[in-house]
């Protein structure tokens, strides 16, 4: 079995929004997609770890944002690589109200689908949610949605581990360019590698800085772990 199969297919990057007795909640999933036009149905696959599974059972209604292309790193970071056990991801965050009195994530949005649960099947690990479409909106005509395929070319970043395609990154097959291990660095928590031929530009770091030549201060540009949650990547 060559795991390298599952990269072929092809998914979008999405932020799935709910809430409950005034929680809030959302996450990244790039397991989305329309199952049905009349009525228009969407499917999402959730970790059962994740809070808003549990936010999704019971208040029986979820939204769905299809983030663009250029979405801000720390908006990804935010919602695919933190816990909302931890932190309020709304509260700096753009979104509205939908009809169904849910939250749906406007910043980075070129569209928004506000769903009623009308299915949920349980896969084991994950439970999958069929919603019903009440609302949808187009935010941004001009902008292309941000596919997890580019995600991974340009950010260098894998599924997190409560991912539907999470792929244990100690069986992955070397990738092609990584022939210089020595000289790569991954983040433990999302998986990201620091390659220092690309450096990291966003972040301030030029190509062909060693990553022992970053700054202390800099941190992670897909989920902003600290530089001493990265080790050598062999
Ligand atoms: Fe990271």
């Amino acid at each position: 079995m060559n795991i390298e199969a599952f990269f072929r297919f092809t998914y979008g990057m999405y932020i799935i929004s709910t809430s409950h007795n005034e929680q809030a909640n959302g996450y990244v999933a790039n397991s989305v997609f329309q199952v049905t036009s009349d009525p228009p149905q969407l499917a999402v696959s959730c970790h059962k770890d994740n809070l808003s599974t549990g936010l999704i059972a019971k208040s029986r209604k979820f939204s769905v944002s299809v983030l663009q292309q250029n979405a801000d790193s720390a908006l990804i970071s935010l919602f695919g690589y933190r816990s909302g056990r931890e932190e309020d991801k709304f509260a700096r965050t753009k979104h509205i109200k939908g009809k169904t009195g849910i939250p749906i994530v406007t910043q980075d949005t070129i569209a928004w689908f506000d769903c009623d649960l009308v299915q949920q099947v349980d896969l084991g690990t994950h439970i999958l949610f069929i919603g019903q479409v009440m609302d949808c909106e187009l935010m941004d005509e001009s902008n292309k949605p941000l596919t997890y395929a580019w995600y991974r070319e340009v950010k260098k970043a894998f599924s997190p581990k409560n991912s539907p395609t999470y792929i244990d990154p100690a069986k992955r097959v070397k990738e092609k360019g990584n022939e210089t291990p020595d000289q790569m660095y991954q983040c433990l928590a999302c998986s990201y590698i620091y390659d220092p031929e690309v450096g990291d530009p966003e972040g301030g770091i030029p190509p062909g800085t060693a990553f022992e030549d970053i700054p202390d201060d800099w941190v992670c540009p897909v989920c902003g772990a600290t530089k001493d949650m990265f080790e050598v990547k062999v």
